[in-house]
């Protein structure tokens, strides 16, 4: 029988699908993820693996894994697996495209509403006793509906973005790898450089993967391009943003504010000085956090691992091992 760890409790029928395959599977029950011992130690066993963003891949851990022929991601991000170290091994990475980028889209939006218009803000003032009549002049903010909104990366998740942008009026600018004018074209999205997109935008979204091309792909340069009263959304990974510049550009006022469902490092330690900001909003990478999404993301990485350990090619791969383990 064939051994499976399941590196955190996860939603909907994945544990199932593994067992119904004829699987072993063992789910580390902890709150917090399991270590990098842990991990090591249950992975010398394991013929796979299916791991969070939150459990780092590398080649040590490979070389450790002697049986391991495939490591499942529970998201589409996949930057905690050295995929190239693993296909070297001849294990498979998977993960879990086509079935999140609506409900992390949702969250894109959602962080730029509440960054707009002080929902955060409000509500805490709300509950702390400070709603002691309705003002002209309390906690106004900045229209999304008819504003310029700036994409960068037009992957999966930036189009989502894109078309929720049409229900608020929003002009949409994108910036991409590799511009597509026919997907430009069918979304109403006018391509454009990552400067011109910095200059124009009142609210400026990230969906680029992170990787060595896009390592503090905002910096000191991109946060002076940017109108004063813009404010950044980041849900795609923390490493995109140069973290210290960001600070700076909020600390003199470059820019309006921001939102953040991804930080370097996660969790953001509670002393860090982004916390200070009044126009900074802050949630702990939830993206992809709605009941059906996890479910499905749980299912579809089962599904990788189901297809490895019956010697087929993974439905979601991120690697190709060249010579793939076998049983
Ligand atoms: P995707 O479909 O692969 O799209 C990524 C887009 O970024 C592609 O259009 C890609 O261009 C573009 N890109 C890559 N490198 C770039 C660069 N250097 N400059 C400009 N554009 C670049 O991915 P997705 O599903 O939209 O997800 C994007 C990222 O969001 C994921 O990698 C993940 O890290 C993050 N994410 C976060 C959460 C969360 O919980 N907060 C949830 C899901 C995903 P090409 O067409 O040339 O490849």
């Amino acid at each position: 029988m064939s051994y499976v760890f399941v590196t955190r409790r996860v939603p909907g029928r994945a544990v199932e699908l593994l067992r119904e395959a004829g699987h072993g599977v063992d789910v580390w029950d902890g709150e917090m993820p399991p270590g990098s011992d842990i991990l090591r130690e249950r992975l010398l066993e394991a013929d796979a693996a299916l791991t969070l963003v939150t459990d780092p891949v590398g080649p040590d851990l490979l070389a450790a894994a002697p049986r391991l022929r495939v490591v499942a991601n529970m998201a589409v991000g996949y930057d905690n697996i050295d995929a190239d170290a693993a296909a070297a091994a001849g294990v498979w990475a998977t993960n879990t495209p086509g079935v999140l980028h609506e409900t992390t889209a949702d969250l894109a939006f959602a962080l730029l509403l509440a960054a707009a218009r002080n929902v955060v803000l409000g509500d805490r003032d709300t509950r702390d006793g400070g709603w002691r009549t309705w003002s002209p002049t309390a906690f106004l903010g900045h229209d999304p509906f008819g504003a310029t909104l700036g994409i960068v990366g037009l992957g999966e998740i930036g189009r989502a973005v894109a078309r929720r942008a049409r229900g608020f009026g929003m002009t949409v600018l994108a910036a991409t790898r590799t511009p597509r004018p026919g997907v430009e074209r069918e979304l109403g999205v006018e391509g454009v450089s990552l400067t011109e997109l910095l200059e124009r935008s009142d609210f400026v979204t990230l969906h680029v993967p992170y990787g060595p091309e896009t390592e503090h792909l905002m910096g000191p340069a991109e946060f002076a391009a940017m109108k004063e009263t813009a404010i950044l959304v980041n849900t795609a990974r923390g490493g995109v943003v140069d973290q210290d510049a960001l600070v700076e550009a909020l600390r003199t006022g470059a820019i309006g504010g921001a939102a953040l469902d991804v930080t370097v490092p996660e969790p953001l330690p509670l002393d860090h000085p982004l916390y200070e900001f009044p126009n900074v909003v802050i949630t702990p990478h939830i993206g992809s956090g709605s009941h059906a999404t996890r479910a499905r993301m749980a299912e579809m990485a089962a599904e990788n691992i189901i297809a490895v350990l019956a010697g087929e090619e993974p439905p979601n791969p991120v690697n190709r091992p060249p010579n793939p383990r076998s049983a």
